[in-house]
This record gives C-alpha cells, sequence and structure tokens, in this order.
C-alpha cells in the first residue's frame, strides 16, 4: 500500500523550522538559537562538553552544583578526568544555592555556570536572575538545565542572561526521544558528536521530524495555557501538603516551601522505609517515587537529599509525587488516604 502522506524535504524542512520558532519564541529566544537533540541529557552534555572544548583556551574551571540531575554531575566527572576543574557548591536545607558562595567560587580560569532552573527531586527554583547577573557581571557563560522547568516556569532566556538552556519534550507533554539546547548567539560551543552537518554542524545525525514538530507544538501549548496550569496544580499541590500535615504532623516537606515546582510534593515520613512504602502505593494503583535507591540491601539516600543535609530516618522515608495535567481534587483525596492509611499501618508494626 503506498503511502498515505509523502513529506518532501522542503516540506519538512519547513516543519523543523517552524518548530525550531516555537521553542524559541517561548522562552524568547532567536530561531537561529535552538538546536534539537535526543532528549535532556544530550542537551545537558552538549552544553557541558561543547562549551568547554570550545573555550579550553580561556580556561579550565566550571562551577555547578551538588544537586546537578546525572546529566549534569556525570558530564562533570568527564570533564575532570580530562583535565577540567569542577567546584560544585552546596545548597541550604530548602535546596537552594548561596549566591555569596557562587561568587567567592569564581576564578579567572571559570569559562561555565551551570546550574538547574528546579531541582526534580525536591521542586526547589534557583535564583537563576540573579545567577545570571552574576554570570554577566563576570563574562562568564552561563547554562540551565530547564528540563523541569519548562511547562512549569515562565522562562526568559534574555530577562535571567541565560547563555545556554537544556529541555526535553516529554517534560511539557511533548513525545518522548527530543530535546533542544538554546545557545545564544556568539557563544563559542563544539559539537561532541561526529558525523553528519545537521543543526549547522552542531549535532551530527537525521532530525527527528516528528518528534521536533511535536517538541513545538507542546511547548507552544504549555506556554500558553501557563497561568492556568500553575493555577490548578498549585490548589491541588495545596490540598495534598495540607492532608498530609494535618494527618502526620511528624512529616516534613522537603524543598522549599514556596519557591518549588507546582506539581512536585517529595515528603519524608520519619522511620518509614520508602520503598515499601512505594510498593504498597503502587498496589492501590498510584505510581510515586522514593528519593533511595536500594543497594545491597541498604537503602542509600540520593545526592540532593544528603546535599540537604537530610538525617538518615528522613532520608529513607522521601516520598516524591509529580501532579500532572489529567489529575483531579478526587485523586489528591485518594492519594492522601492511602499513604496516611498505610504510613499508620508500617508505623503500628514497628
Ligand atoms: N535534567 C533534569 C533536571 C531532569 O529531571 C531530567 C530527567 O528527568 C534530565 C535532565 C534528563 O532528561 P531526559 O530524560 O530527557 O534525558
Amino acid at each position: 500500500m503506498p503511502p498515505l502522506y509523502i513529506i518532501n524535504g522542503r516540506e519538512a524542512k519547513r516543519a523543523l523550522e517552524h518548530a525550531r520558532k516555537q521553542v524559541a519564541t517561548a522562552i524568547n529566544g532567536e530561531q537561529k538559537e535552538i538546536y534539537f537533540t535526543a532528549c535532556g541529557s544530550e542537551s545537558d552534555n552538549l552544553a557541558l562538553k561543547g562549551v568547554s572544548y570550545a573555550n579550553r583556551q580561556k580556561g579550565n574551571h566550571i562551577i555547578t552544583t551538588k544537586i546537578e540531575h546525572p546529566a549534569i554531575l556525570q558530564a562533570c566527572q568527564t570533564l575532570e578526568q580530562q583535565g577540567y576543574e569542577i567546584t560544585y557548591l552546596n545548597v541550604d536545607e530548602n535546596g537552594i544555592i548561596s549566591l555569596q558562595e557562587l561568587e567567592n567560587a569564581i576564578k579567572p580560569t571559570t569559562i561555565l555556570i551551570s546550574v538547574m532552573f528546579a531541582n526534580n527531586e525536591i521542586g526547589s527554583i534557583q535564583p537563576i536572575e540573579e545567577i545570571g547577573k552574576i554570570a554577566r557581571k563576570h563574562t562568564i557563560l552561563f547554562h540551565t538545565d530547564s528540563v523541569q522547568a519548562v511547562g512549569n516556569i515562565k522562562i526568559d532566556v534574555e530577562k535571567c542572561n541565560i547563555d545556554l538552556l537544556s529541555m526535553s519534550a516529554h517534560k511539557f507533554y511533548g513525545p518522548k526521544g527530543v530535546g533542544a539546547l538554546y545557545v545564544r548567539e556568539g557563544v563559542l560551543f563544539e559539537r561532541i558528536q561526529d558525523g553528519g552537518h545537521q543543526e549547522k554542524n552542531k549535532r551530527a545525525g537525521t532530525e527527528n521530524v516528528a518528534g521536533i514538530v511535536g517538541i513545538g507544538k507542546a511547548i507552544e501549548l504549555a506556554t500558553q495555557n501557563l497561568e492556568q496550569y500553575c493555577k490548578r496544580l498549585g490548589e491541588l499541590k495545596q490540598q495534598y501538603i495540607n492532608g498530609i500535615k494535618e494527618r502526620i504532623p511528624e512529616a516534613k516537606l522537603n524543598g522549599h516551601p514556596e519557591k518549588r515546582l507546582v506539581g512536585n510534593i517529595n515528603f519524608s515520613f520519619p522511620n518509614i522505609d520508602g520503598q515499601e512504602l512505594l510498593l504498597a502505593l503502587d498496589r492501590k494503583g498510584i505510581c510515586v517515587s522514593t528519593g533511595s535507591a536500594c543497594s545491597s540491601g541498604l537503602l542509600n539516600p540520593s545526592h540532593v537529599l544528603l546535599a540537604i543535609g537530610l538525617p538518615r530516618e528522613y532520608a529513607q522515608g522521601a516520598l516524591r509525587v509529580s501532579l500532572g495535567e489529567e489529575n483531579t481534587k478526587e485523586d489528591v483525596q485518594y492519594l492522601i488516604d492511602n499513604v496516611v492509611e498505610i504510613v499508620e499501618q508500617m508505623k503500628s508494626m514497628q
């Protein structure tokens, strides 16, 4: 059977450029400053390694934080092995960096500051505008991993002096397998993957045209609906926080109380095994995550929970809930009732 619809090269090119414009518009960048990738991890790697390799003559020092996603932390480890020097900034108990510590960390050899916009585990939002000002004052490039922020927070690369920004489509209801990197015009960066000349010779490989059309449409819709989306999710978030605080008073909210992603709520239930809680919720049809990974029979708190200084008995009982577009008040009530019931059962068995 012949294909139902044939898209020729020119049409595909037009679709790519339209999506590039949509992505650029959403973050107040320019069309020519958007490079499509396969995911957020690739965008992060391209930003860190691409900038580091291209600016090696200027210096070898990079500043980042202890709570970045592994895509950043592991790229930094690779760069360390290649002779770069990395400073990992601390965060306070709310997961926020100190601007003073950032400024103190700057050296004549600093070429890049990479600080995530918002954290994926505890939801804390960094003072991005202030970080951008510091970077600009010292003429250092500023990258932000905005994989969690795009679609949840209004982003303006101009206002915040952002030079590079990573995003991933599936975080704002776009398709999986497509991401983008914003790179301010004039910023030197090298490609990190050998091959063809796609994406202005900065990212080799045949473009995922369908995915790219998807990221363009998804970011346009997310930006149009942002206010309404945040209002609705904000109410659901508050419902969950109030419900848990009222019925499990010893529960501790991790992350910043106000400066946090609208759909992210991370509570610690002291002396409760987070994995067990997760499995019990899973049996009730509730999908959540913990803040710990099990290795050799022991629960190891994540690097983020360790960085905010959470005591072990709290870190092991961390439960991250991500609310989304399709969740309702009834879902949240079902979640609260089940968390309360299971935590009480677990406590009574101790
Ligand atoms: N950075 C952050 C903050 C994330 O939360 C994620 C994924 O969850 C990534 C990077 C990686 O994105 P991707 O899964 O698209 O590679």
